[in-house]
């Protein structure tokens, strides 16, 4: 680099959610942000998925102006939410007013998210986007799971295969949904429907169906009539009579985890520092919740540190360790309990949905730590 190349101060690589949602918050404080998007761009798919948010990710959302900026039927309120075991009588109710908040979490159309952002970004003072790397006071790698600057700094991912995948879709229902989320635990399979208003307002839902691989790739491969009867099969009609309304994709799914998520000039965010299963609905507020602390963190610096300064990255690493060891904990520790087969953990899990619907205080625990409290 030549001694008169002006420095920005950082260069953010990946503009998925998380990276377009740091450049925005860091621009705010007035730093220079680069953001850096893939020279060759593959083949682009419109994502199917809607990810549950918590209320610290939507308040993130909105203090950025982006939460608002959202088509009304692009985000819908879960008043209500339903965890059925394997056996029909084993089930767990969560609801807002019983946990004293407005609403359980918000569901989102991830395409919407990730349109409204980059329009946000587009007109942010202080961003560039651009496909060449930058050089920056500080580097943040928010690749996803795949990231190749993690690889590059030399970083381990430890990495658990799950051994599923998880086919998500969009459907439409003749039962309202009324702002009610279910679950389903039926070993090994998790089904979750979550109530979205787009593309039918009131009768929509979200699919994310985690199954293990070579059924997933059966049910990918059928069609839409012999996918629609197993579903109701599965929820048994309790969401209504089901019906596809857009193609189904699907995602392999891992635990995993960075060794380190800061060094010499360079961070960690998002899917490039975790990976936790989608049946809680976290990846992505856990993504939010490292963007909300690596901004705190350079936004209360000291006036000499630069935003690459150890202590200040040292800070960030520290202030995200627990809450995403605790989830990584709790979703493997849900999955390991509700995915098994075994007549044990069968009678455990039932017994245990049992116990937690009967006991107040654990329940609202629970539901609070889901919704980031
Ligand atoms: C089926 C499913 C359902 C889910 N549901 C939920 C949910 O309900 N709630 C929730 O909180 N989370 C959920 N998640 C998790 C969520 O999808 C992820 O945590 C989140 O998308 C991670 O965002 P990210 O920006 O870190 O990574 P990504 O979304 O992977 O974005 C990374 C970006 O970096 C770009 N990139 C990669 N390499 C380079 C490079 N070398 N140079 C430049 N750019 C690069 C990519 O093109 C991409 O745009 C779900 C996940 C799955 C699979």
């Amino acid at each position: 680099m030549q001694g008169s190349e002006k420095i920005i101060d950082v260069c953010i690589r990946g503009a998925g959610i998380v990276g377009r949602t740091l450049a925005l918050a860091l621009s705010r404080q007035g730093l220079s942000v680069a953001l850096q998007t893939p020279a060759a761009p593959g083949t682009v798919r419109e994502d199917v998925r809607a990810y549950a948010l918590n209320a610290a990710s939507v308040a993130l959302l909105e203090q950025l102006k982006v939460w608002h900026a959202l088509a009304a039927d692009a985000r819908t309120a879960v008043f209500d939410m339903r965890v059925q075991g394997d056996d029909a009588a084993s089930v767990l109710r969560f609801s807002a007013w019983q946990q004293k908040v407005r609403e359980l979490a918000w569901i989102v159309d991830a395409a919407e998210l990730e349109a409204e952002l980059a329009a946000a970004v587009r007109y942010a003072p202080h961003v560039q986007v651009t496909s060449l790397e930058v050089p920056a006071a500080l580097r943040v790698f928010a690749e996803g799971r795949d990231s190749a600057g993690r690889d590059q700094v030399g970083v381990g991912f430890e990495t658990h295969d799950y051994g599923q995948r998880a086919i998500a879709a969009r459907l439409s229902t003749d039962a309202p949904h009324a702002g009610v989320a279910r679950q389903w635990f039926n070993a090994p399979d998790v089904l979750a429907l979550l109530p979205l208003d787009r593309p039918h307002a009131g009768h929509g839902l979200a699919l994310v169906w985690s199954l293990p691989a070579e059924r997933a790739q059966a049910l990918l491969s059928m069609s839409d009539g012999e996918f629609e009867a197993l579903l109701m099969q599965a929820t048994a009609g309790a969401a209504g009579s089901l019906r596809l309304v857009s193609a189904r994709a699907s995602w392999p799914l891992v635990l995993a985890r960075a060794s380190r998520v800061h060094g010499a000039g360079w961070v960690l965010v998002g899917d490039a520092a975790h990976v936790v299963h989608p049946l809680a609905g976290q990846g992505l507020n856990l993504g939010l919740g490292d963007v909300a602390a690596l901004s705190g963190v350079l936004s209360s610096r000291e006036p000499w540190r630069s935003p690459g300064d150890a202590a200040l990255l040292e800070r960030y690493a520290r202030e995200r360790e627990l809450p995403v060891q605790a989830m990584a904990a709790l979703t493997d520790g849900l999955l390991r309990l509700f995915a098994h087969p075994s007549p044990w953990a069968r009678e455990l899990r039932n017994r245990g949905l049992g116990l937690v619907e009967a006991a107040a205080p654990i329940k609202r625990w629970l539901a609070a730590r889901a919704l980031g409290q």
